[in-house]
């Protein structure tokens, strides 16, 4: 073996799988074997996934303190947000992705990355095994396992389908930059084979149907970047069929945007109506067939529409081997892994969660406190005492411990600063609160925090040490005892809505609403300075400048 940190550095031990079989060992330690310092072994960290939070823990953490692993099917990082630009051309995928290698080897630290899955997680004798998705061991089937002594999952989520027929088999997913280029490619085909000489107009109007499934910030920003690639550069192109080009956008909600303020919701469906893009709200798909989506309204029964293309875009569900696991630790009843306030998953020695796999889902919380809501209000008024409110909340928290957790973590301690943040008053016991502001002050809850929690984490164990040696930390914030760490604090920094023409919406800190051209600009150079290297600011600017003057690319590659 050569003592580099490569995967050939697997020692194969006998007998360490279950299934009994030759399994390739992860010893990451076999580099102190040969001419170095054997001081007392460093703890080792495992850290699953290279997105958002498994990320920005290894940007931030003391990696001379730890010896590290990083496990991740994927070797690089990808700066989701511009993945809606990236399936229409206005940026390339090349330009939203930074090779995880590269963000390591600037760390300068002795940071190993294994590109496999982990499948399965064994906490009870910490160890995770993997499966390399390109290589293989003497067995032939590429799995390993690896030893941790702290464990830190950021495996994000996937795709959720809430088991519709059909919808993994014909729709597409904006999850990864595969499925964006998957995307792109797909556009241009559905143009292509509208062009064909032997196609009669309805089958031309039906493969240039485009349907968008839910109206959240992913598929609202999907529709918006087809849409300027359609008038601004296809119609061109295409001058023969562009009329024949629709974008629907199905809603089940009342309205699209829901987790943003009313303002921009009126704004996003005004000017979407203005530009043809057909909004369908309370409209639910309950199948996808090859050739027609059928949707429901209680009103109009099943409509089935032909389409040419459908992107799947209703929110995420968790990864099988995650819910495994929660069956495993007894938190198979949650949807989500459940963690405490300094992100420790519970009942779990060493073990912590960041990100999606941890993040409650806001649309099935949506729900659920809508359905909590209905039970409470029984005269039907629309409000709510504050005595019955605490009931709700009660509800609430019993099915989703992380809401109390984020609200917490904002600083929202009680029924008092709830009402205060839905009606804007300091008013205590006495008023009565409006359903739908209630749940807006909820929604909030639920934002992107995988990167600030990846950071608060690696901030912990760069301090473990000093905590260990010093265990008279800072007074825990709240409840008996004392604690080594502050716990978790989200910080909502506000989030955008590209609306297409060059529009975006902005709901920043403060509720402060920003609609229309300026606040473009605003995204631009949020976007920019947000990219984690200067290579790829330099190519992101470099694809919104091409754009500008050349328009996008519209070949099928
Ligand atoms: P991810 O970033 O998804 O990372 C998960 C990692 O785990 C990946 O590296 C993956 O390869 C790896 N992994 C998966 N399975 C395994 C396994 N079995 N073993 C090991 N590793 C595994 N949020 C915002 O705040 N603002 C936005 O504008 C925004 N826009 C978005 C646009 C799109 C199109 C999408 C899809 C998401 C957007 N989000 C946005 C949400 C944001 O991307 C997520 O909240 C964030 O990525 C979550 O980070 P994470 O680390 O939990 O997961």
């Amino acid at each position: 073996f050569n003592h580099r940190p490569t995967f050939t550095n697997l020692v194969l031990v006998l007998g360490a799988a279950s299934s009994g079989g030759l399994v390739a060992y992860a010893d990451s330690n076999s580099d102190d074997v040969v001419g170095k310092p054997q001081g007392p072994p460093k703890k080792k960290i495992v850290v699953l996934g290279t997105g958002w939070g498994g990320t920005t823990f290894l940007r931030n953490l003391d990696s001379r303190l730890y010896d590290v692993q990083v496990i991740s099917p994927r070797n690089y990082f990808a700066f989701t947000p511009l993945l809606p630009s990236v399936t229409c051309g206005t940026v390339e995928p090349r330009s939203v992705v930074e090779p995880i290698r590269r963000i390591l080897e600037k760390k300068g630290g002795d940071i190993k990355f294994w590109e496999a899955e982990c499948f399965k997680i064994d906490s009870a004798n910490k160890k995770i095994h993997c499966r390399s998705n390109i290589g293989t061991n003497l067995d032939g089937n590429g799995e390993f396992l690896v030893d941790y002594d702290y464990l830190v999952i950021a495996v994000g989520a996937r795709s959720n389908t809430f088991n519709t027929p059909g919808v993994e088999e014909n729709c597409f997913f904006l999850k990864e930059v595969e499925d964006a280029q998957k995307i792109r490619r797909n556009v241009m085909d559905c143009f292509e084979r509208a062009s064909l000489p032997y196609l009669d107009e309805e089958e031309r109007k039906k493969n240039l149907h485009f349907v968008v499934v839910g109206g959240g910030p992913t598929g609202v920003e999907f529709a918006a970047e087809l849409h300027d690639f359609v008038t601004e550069d296809l119609s061109k192109l295409y001058p023969s069929i562009q009329h024949l080009v629709k974008i629907s956008l199905i809603e089940a909600a009342d309205h699209i945007l829901t987790m943003f303020d009313k303002r921009i919701t009126e704004f996003a469906e005004d000017k979407f109506g203005r530009d043809g893009i057909d909004v369908k709200t309370g409209y639910k798909v309950v199948k996808v067939a090859k050739d027609a989506i059928t949707m429901q309204n209680p009103a109009t029964g099943d409509i089935a529409v032909p389409y040419g293309m459908a992107v799947w875009s209703t929110g995420i569900g968790t990864r099988p081997f995650i819910s495994e696991f929660m069956k495993q630790i007894g938190q198979g009843k949650r949807r989500v892994l459940a963690t405490d306030e300094w992100l420790r998953v519970r009942e779990c020695d060493g073990v912590y969660a960041v990100g999606d796999c941890a993040t409650i889902n806001q649309r099935r919380v949506m729900d659920d406190i809508s359905e909590i809501f209905r039970v409470a209000d029984k005269d039907n008024s629309g409000t709510l005492t504050v005595k019955e409110i605490q009931d709700v909340l009660d509800d609430i928290y019993v099915r989703y411990p992380q809401v109390e957790l984020y609200l917490k973590s904002r600083q929202m301690n009680g029924i008092a600063d709830l009402v205060r943040t839905a009606k804007g008053d300091a008013e205590k016991e006495s008023v009565e609160l409006n359903i739908e502001e209630f749940k807006k002050a909820l929604s909030l809850v639920d934002s992107q925090v995988a990167s600030q929690q990846g950071q608060y984490l690696a901030r912990c164990f760069n301090k473990m040490k000093d905590a260990e040696e010093n265990p008279e930390g800072p007074i825990r914030i709240r409840g008996e005892g004392r604690h080594r760490f502050r716990p978790f604090r989200y910080r909502h920094l506000g989030q955008f809505a590209p609306l297409g023409g060059e529009q975006t919406a902005a709901q920043l800190p403060g509720d402060w609403i920003s609609i229309g051209h300026s606040t473009q600009w605003l995204w631009y150079s949020v976007y920019a300075t947000k990219q984690i290297s200067w290579r790829t600011r330099a190519l992101v600017i470099s694809d919104w400048s091409r754009r500008f003057i050349f328009g996008r690319d519209s070949s099928c590659i």
